[in-house]
């Protein structure tokens, strides 16, 4: 009780909470209604409050940035001097001259700015209550935080995911009791499926800064480019009993993080560990949060010449108003958003006191950008025969980071590295291809990004290892030493056919090599025309259609009712699509138009997806991402709740993400499942859901496939160093790892699954577990051992996962087929070069 009696009294000195300011700034509880720690403020409100005291005050500029999936918007407050706000625009503009983004010199002019992001994960609630009490200390004054203010552009964003609040905040008003219960074990402090942590649709937003797959990444990414800030922090929670968490990270460090940035990570932490010395609050530094991977919000703000942090307080969506602690205490809402509180008022202290040094280093840090690196690549080229549509998707997101990418006037011959063949080749550069050289500003994220291997200090990482585009986009590129500067800025796409028939219109076709070849066929398919794939590849008119390419043939569409050149012109122009319009049925080399092997689609396809209790959230996720958002076709989401009731024959595909379905896929459900597919159905199974059919009577997928391969992959097994010291325990651990790493497949393109890929197909591991080729039916993508690695951290001792292993397969069973994905093809919607390939096993014939 007296600790609680301290923590109160400090509180109201040193938070100003209940005292009214001179300029009159309307306080969090005078607006809301409670004191803050007293309820968790939905999103309206905290907007309300934001809109408020930016009318109040002239030192407060709102600024709305997007909305969410839901239609909730998205929004930052500018907070500064009175003079700053009125010079905002210029501000701004210096500070991209300082990182030569734009032309000129900056002017030094002392001036930082502090980005901090709150409640990335929905349910990591109290830190959208601590922007509220920073918002009100910073607006009302003081000498201290008036001198900050002259110095320092604070930039808040109070809620990065409002739909994911929104979901924490609504659940626990239902479920809270109206005595305050602290017992970890009551309703209040166990969220149901899917949580809150995630967006709209289950995406984790702290692991999409870099690859910006939702709407709220994207909107927010373009706004911090145009600020690219000195100092960033994104405010998260933890486990219940753990002690508050800030900088200096742990390692990993990635290799590009300048000595400076680990410098003043240290000086920050050393800051906010007076105030927390003062108090007697535990924490901990350099443990546990690395800064490798780049899609968080602490390394991506690092990449871009920032101090990105990540500050971490126990509770998280368990924690509620209060909640029972290890050690008899209670952790309640007032004591999180109190430590958030302090860390945030803390980093814009130590940021304005140090200010000359944050501006002089960031500016060192971007001219560091523009020099040729001495021992490394300078340039990235990528080929033009990748085909405009794969190439398009990498510039969208070159754009949004504003990395500069141009083309040569004319070709040029040099040396370097092949990314897919894993070897250096003699190149020649066309002027048609994209170049991306390696000086411009955005230098460190260029590379973070691109390079085929990024350096691990040590392999206790928080998340995946490897993450390098060539290889995720699946795009042929090739990278050298050599200083390659482009002559034009921009790509130009190659050109397109015009689709006006020249004589009598016999139909349209087109290739398929990425995945918006598939939203074009969903769209034709919900318009309800017939659409052909070639399961032989084709020549006809001079122009080679390899299997697996799109035709709409006019005789196949007699009944349509629309105008088909209509439409596909509006298809064409709308996706950039080049479509060859056909004027004969006749091919010069393979089978006729008309010929069996062009296969019909299925243009009134039902699929449905698991949904709900033991589907593992993220995954279910990037499924129904990917069909409403990439492919914009209707999926059915089928709840576990009632799963087992349904009646299958009204769906032709089933798609079962990664999830615990022991008590769902029993003996029963299994045989039911068994005979839809006998009957014609389709079932998808991704990743962890695998093990759930793998040694089962009913199905081909084992783990070993006959004795033999069992004794040999034993053998692999055998560990030497089997005496080991305790402290090495979670090492060893690693040692079977091979997740995270980047795997080339061989690839059977001629089967449906494999259309539109090379004989080679590279695969994120995403899952452990290993699983034999099928002795009955289509391996479609293989591994041969840990040899096919290219890229990222593979244990010591995991070589036997990869052993002769599958990776894509299907089993034919009667009228139908099951269909395996060992690692997950859709992970967090940045592995774009699996998207086309899972979709092919749903929309394939
Ligand atoms: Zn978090």
């Amino acid at each position: 009780m007296k600790k609680c009696i301290v923590v109160i009294l400090f509180i109201s000195l040193f938070l100003n909470f209940e005292i009214r300011s001179q300029d009159q700034i309307i306080s969090p509880a005078e607006f809301l209604g409670y004191n803050l720690g007293e309820a968790f403020t939905p999103h309206y409100k905290v907007t309300g409050y934001f809109e408020k005291v930016s009318g109040q005050s002239a030192r407060a500029e709102l600024r709305n940035y997007g909305e969410t999936y839901e239609g909730r918007p998205l929004n930052v407050l500018f907070i500064s001097s009175e003079e700053n706000i009125e010079n905002l625009e210029n501000i701004r503009l210096n500070n991209l001259r300082k990182a030569g983004e734009l032309p000129g010199e900056g002017n030094e002019d002392g001036k930082i700015i502090v980005w901090l992001s709150y409640n990335v994960h929905g349910d990591e609630a109290s830190s959208t209550e601590a922007a509220l009490a920073t918002v009100h200390k910073l607006l009302s004054g003081g000498d201290d935080v008036n001198r900050w203010l002259e110095n320092t552009v604070v930039i808040i964003d109070p809620c990065v995911n409002p739909d994911g609040r929104d979901r924490y905040v609504h659940w626990y008003k239902e479920n809270r009791s109206n005595i305050l219960l602290t017992n970890p074990i009551g309703t209040a402090h166990v969220q149901s499926w899917p949580g809150a942590r995630s967006n709209h649709y289950l995406f984790d937003l702290n692991r999409d800064w870099t690859w910006l797959s939702q709407v709220e990444s994207k909107s927010r990414i373009i706004l911090y480019n145009e600020w690219l800030p000195q100092i960033h922090v994104d405010f998260h929670e933890q486990s219940y009993n753990s002690p508050y968490y800030f900088a200096p990270a742990a390692q990993p460090y990635h290799s590009l993080i300048t000595e400076w940035q680990k410098e003043f990570q240290v000086e920050i932490g050393k800051n906010h560990a007076k105030y927390f010395n003062e108090n007697n609050w535990l924490y901990f530094t350099k443990e546990r949060f690395d800064l490798f991977y780049p899609g968080y919000g602490d390394t991506y703000p690092t990449f871009n010449g920032a101090i990105g942090m990540t500050y971490e307080q126990a509770g998280s969506g368990r924690a509620g108003l209060g909640i029972k602690t290890e050690t008899g205490d209670t952790l309640t809402l007032l004591d999180r958003l109190t430590h958030h509180y302090t860390t945030s008022i803390s980093t814009i202290e130590v940021s304005s006191d140090n200010a000359v040094d944050l501006e002089k280093n960031y500016i060192e840090f971007f001219k560091n950008a523009h020099k040729p690196v001495a021992d490394g690549f300078n340039t990235f080229i990528v080929k033009s025969r990748n085909g405009n549509k794969r190439i398009r998707k990498l510039i969208e997101l070159l754009d949004h980071h504003r990395i500069k990418y141009g083309q040569l006037n004319n070709s040029k011959s040099t040396k370097g590295f092949d990314f897919h063949m894993n070897r250096n080749v003699p190149i020649t550069i066309e002027s048609s291809d994209l170049l991306i050289p390696v000086q411009q500003a955005k230098s460190t994220l260029l590379r973070v990004l691109f390079e085929p291997v990024s350096t691990l200090v040590d392999s206790m990482t928080y998340d995946i290892t490897s993450w390098s585009i060539p290889y995720a986009f699946g795009l042929e590129t090739y990278a050298t030493d050599q200083v390659i500067n482009f002559n034009k800025e921009g790509f130009v796409d190659q050109p397109m056919t015009d689709l006006t028939p020249k004589e009598k219109s016999y139909g349209f076709a087109f290739t398929r090599n990425a995945i918006s070849d598939i939203r074009v066929l969903s769209e034709l398919l919900l318009h309800g025309m017939n659409v052909r794939t070639n399961y032989t590849a084709l020549t006809t008119q001079g122009i080679s259609f390899p299997a697996g390419s799109f035709f709409i043939l006019l005789g196949d569409n007699k009944n349509f009712k629309g105008n088909t050149l209509e439409i596909m012109t509006e298809i064409s122009e709308q996706y950039e699509l080049d479509i060859i319009p056909l004027s004969s049925g006749f091919s010069d080399d393979g089978p006729d138009l008309g010929s069996s092997k062009l296969k019909l689609l299925d243009n009134q396809l039902n699929v449905g997806v698991l949904y709900g209790e033991n589907v593992w959230s993220n995954n279910v996720g990037e499924v129904w991402h990917l069909f409403e958002q990439d492919l914009q076709y209707p999926l059915i989401r089928l709840n576990t709740s009632y799963f087992s009731g349904i009646n299958l024959n009204d769906m032709d595909v089933i798609i079962i993400p990664e999830g615990f379905y022991g008590s769902i896929l029993d003996e029963d459900q299994l045989k039911k499942l068994n005979n839809w597919v006998l009957n014609g159905g389709r079932l998808v199974v991704i990743g962890r859901a695998l093990r759930y059919f793998a040694d089962k009577d009913l199905f081909n997928l084992k783990q070993y496939l006959d004795e033999e391969e069992k004794e040999e992959i034993e053998k692999l097994q055998t560990d030497p160093d089997y005496l080991r010291k305790y402290a090495e325990d979670e090492r060893l651990y690693i040692k079977n790892k091979i997740y995270g790493g980047i795997y080339k497949t061989r690839l059977d393109n001629s089967h449906p699954i494999g259309f539109g890929y090379p004989e080679y197909y590279f695969t994120l591991k995403t899952v452990d577990n290993r699983y034999s080729v099928l002795d009955k039916g289509w391996n479609v993508a293989t591994i041969s051992g840990s040899q096919d690695k290219v890229s990222g951290f593979s244990g010591s001792s995991s070589q036997a996962k990869t052993y002769k292993a599958l990776i894509v397969g299907m089993e034919d069973k009667g009228a139908g087929e099951v269909v395996y994905f060992v690692d997950n093809p859709l992970f967090r919607s940045f592995w774009e070069n699996g998207k086309l390939m899972f979709s092919n096993a749903i929309f394939m014939p």
